[in-house]
């Protein structure tokens, strides 16, 4: 393994799912729903293939029905318009728009800013890329009982080697859903210092209360300087069809498109036709996916609460963070969420992942660990009850 890529080892996420089957313990650590998707929609992915499109090669930049659909759907939520021909390109997944654009946007030296803690493919890309990553860390503010941005430590980092702002809003794993206020600071300082923005908005649709998802690409002076990132697999959960997308300038989605061909050329052919007519689902859809994970939200924040963890009620996502410490030093292991992930199993048949490992200074993110709750709510009280009784 070369010198860039050797600090990653593993990913958590198959680390830890391995300690779930291997213990029988409920997994709450990888996030993926344990329900699939809706019926009309595994329908028309069977259709697709029976019917014999996209069992071939699709075209490169996506099938046309699915730009178009993507293009819709962004100017229908966001009042974005995109030309599905020149300014969408459909990936293998929001994990192929993360590398393709990092590869091809970045020169070995530039430095990306990205707001810690950072879902762990973002730094291994970067690393890919020859590029330097600045994390800014989110803090967790009492008050607000979430993770906020600091923009005064977001413009400090800035240098003359930055080249991008590598945003996630909803944040995983933070659950935190940057404030029109904080997104709007961001755009200028984007403006200001004329760098490109990077936004991975794959849980776009799951915002929670009061929260609304601002696409920073809607902002003034964004359009032409932003990359958007979006995926399939939360919005429809359908996290192994690996059908995502980027949206953008033409001149910023043909460079995307240019490191693409050289990575998986093309993917998922009839997924991309069903993920067409999913798109274009009505509104009470999303409306309905939003409530559901919003009750199971409810459910999981309330039992870990009542076992003792200080929970940070997420805004979006389908994960919650919460600090271990409450629980005390002996049981939170001094307060080492990475210990305390790898004993958890053991001590009460559960899986989390440790946020620290999302984090450049280990330190700032040592008590947090991550729950997702995008499973049956029966398996939700189940793990609830097992926390408690471990714990409380
Ligand atoms: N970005 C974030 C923030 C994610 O949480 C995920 C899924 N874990 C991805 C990107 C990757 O999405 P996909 O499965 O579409 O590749
Ligand atoms: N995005 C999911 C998570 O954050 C799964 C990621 C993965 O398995 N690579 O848990």
């Amino acid at each position: 393994l070369n010198r860039r890529l050797a600090e990653f080892g593993t990913t958590i996420f198959a680390e830890m799912s391995a300690l779930a089957t291997t213990t029988g313990s409920i997994n709450l650590g990888q996030g993926f729903p344990d329900a699939d998707g809706p019926e009309e929609v595994r329908e028309a992915a069977v259709r697709a293939l029976r019917d014999g499109r996209g069992n071939q090669y699709p075209p490169g930049p996506g099938v046309p029905e699915l730009r178009t659909a993507i293009a819709d759907h962004q100017l229908r939520r966001y009042g974005l318009s995109f030309d599905p021909d020149t300014e969408v390109l459909v990936t293998a997944g929001a994990t192929e728009a993360i590398a393709a654009t990092l590869l091809a946007l970045l020169e070995p030296g530039d430095e990306v800013i990205a707001l810690e803690p950072y879902y762990d493919s973002y730094a291994a890309c970067i690393a890919m890329a020859g590029a330097t990553r600045v994390p800014v860390t989110l803090r967790p503010d009492a008050e607000q009982e979430r993770f906020r941005l600091d923009l005064d430590e977001l413009r400090d980092a800035v240098t003359d080697r930055t080249r991008l702002l590598l945003i996630n809003t909803p944040h995983n794993p933070t659950g935190t859903v940057l404030t029109r206020e904080e997104l709007t600071a961001i755009a200028e300082l984007a403006v200001e210092r004329d760098l490109l923005v990077v936004t991975d908005e794959v849980y776009e649709h799951l915002v929670f209360d009061e929260a609304a998802h601002v696409p920073p690409a809607t902002l003034p002076g964004m359009r032409e300087r932003t990359v958007t990132i979006g995926s399939a697999g939360k919005t429809f959960s359908f996290t192994g069809w690996k059908v995502g997308w980027v949206t953008g300038s033409p001149g910023l989605v043909s460079a995307v498109r240019s490191a693409k061909q050289f990575l998986t050329y093309v993917a998922s052919g009839p997924f991309q036709h069903a993920v067409a007519e999913a798109l274009a689902l009505p509104d009470s859809y999303f409306d309905a996916l939003r409530a559901d994970m919003l009750a199971k939200r409810d459910v999981l924040a309330a039992g870990l609460t009542a076992a003792g963890f200080e929970v940070f009620r997420p805004a979006g996502t389908y994960f919650v963070t919460a600090d271990i410490r409450p629980l005390g030093p002996e049981l939170s292991r001094n307060g080492d969420g990475l210990a305390f992930c790898r004993a958890l199993p053991e001590l009460a048949g559960v899986v989390a992942i440790p946020n620290a490992v999302f984090y450049d200074h280990r330190e700032a993110g040592a008590p947090f660990v991550r729950f997702a709750f995008c499973k049956r709510t029966e398996v939700l009280t189940e793990a609830a009850e097992r926390l408690r009784k471990a714990f409380a």
